[in-house]
């Protein structure tokens, strides 16, 4: 569903990406894992072209979204991204965060909106909670209703950045717990993660990053249990 290839992309004179090769297949799960700095948000960010990048190819879905033909809207659409922040619209109701994009973007009617909002609402857990505002969520259901709304465009992946890093703790095994049974249902996801439990128990893969390069990937076992580079093993002894 993902494929990079030779991919770099730099800031002025900084390179942050400095020749990554990977891919996701369908339905597959794959977690990202690396220290700070280490390029992980500008890579997802540069899988739907929220970062341009300097060289190399991506392609999602069957379609190469670097090639500067391409209509890149379209492909977004194809692609849900959850960030650490929730970025929720304050003034809208749980509902109408989740039927604004659907009417706008996919032009769906109000009812048929409405409908696929409350399915993923109850998906997340959050039946009970339409009518209420952001502000009257906890951290943990708002990161769920921004789960739903990326849902409820029917994806076809789902990318991820540190979903749970700016909840408090008891709030984070919930989020997860949605994320877990999204994998389970066959959903292809890339995630970027601190959660090395999670990554151990439902990626199929995890790569880990380090300087803009991927330094090693595989199995959870093989990377997070059994861990080849010295600079895996010294980021495994600080994070777990
Ligand atoms: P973290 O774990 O802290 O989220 P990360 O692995 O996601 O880190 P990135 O956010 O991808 O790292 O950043 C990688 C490097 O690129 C950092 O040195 C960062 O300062 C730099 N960087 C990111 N975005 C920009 C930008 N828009 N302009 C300039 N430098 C940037
Ligand atoms: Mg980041």
């Amino acid at each position: 569903a993902i494929e990079v290839r030779g991919l770099r992309k730099a800031f002025g004179a900084l390179e942050v990406l400095r020749g990554i090769d990977f891919s996701v297949a369908r339905g597959e799960v794959v977690c990202v894992i690396g220290p700070s700095g280490s390029g992980k948000s500008t890579l997802l960010r540069c899988v739907n072209l929220l970062e341009e990048p300097t060289a190399g190819r991506i392609t999602v879905a069957g379609t190469e979204v670097t090639d500067p033909e391409v209509d890149i809207d379209r492909v977004r659409r194809r692609i849900g991204m959850v960030f650490q922040s929730f970025n929720l619209f304050p003034h809208l109701t749980a509902l109408e965060n989740l039927t604004i994009a659907q009417r706008r973007v996919l032009r769906r009617d109000r009812p048929t909106a409405a409908r696929i909002a409350r399915d993923q609402l109850a998906r997340v857990g959050l039946g009970d909670k339409e009518a209420a505002y952001p502000a009257q969520l906890s951290g943990g259901q708002q990161q769920r209703v921004a789960i739903a709304r990326a849902l409820a465009m029917d994806p076809e992946l789902m990318l991820f950045d540190e979903p749970t890093s700016a909840l408090d703790p008891e709030l984070v095994g919930d989020v997860l717990a949605v994320m877990r049974a999204l994998a389970r249902d066959g959903m292809t996801m890339l995630v970027v993660t601190h959660e090395m439990g999670f990554a151990r128990e439902v990626a199929d893969r995890v790569v880990f990053m380090d300087g803009g390069l991927v330094v090693e990937e595989g199995t959870p076992g093989q990377v997070v249990g059994a861990p080849r580079h010295e600079r895996t093993r010294a980021f495994l002894s600080g994070v777990l």
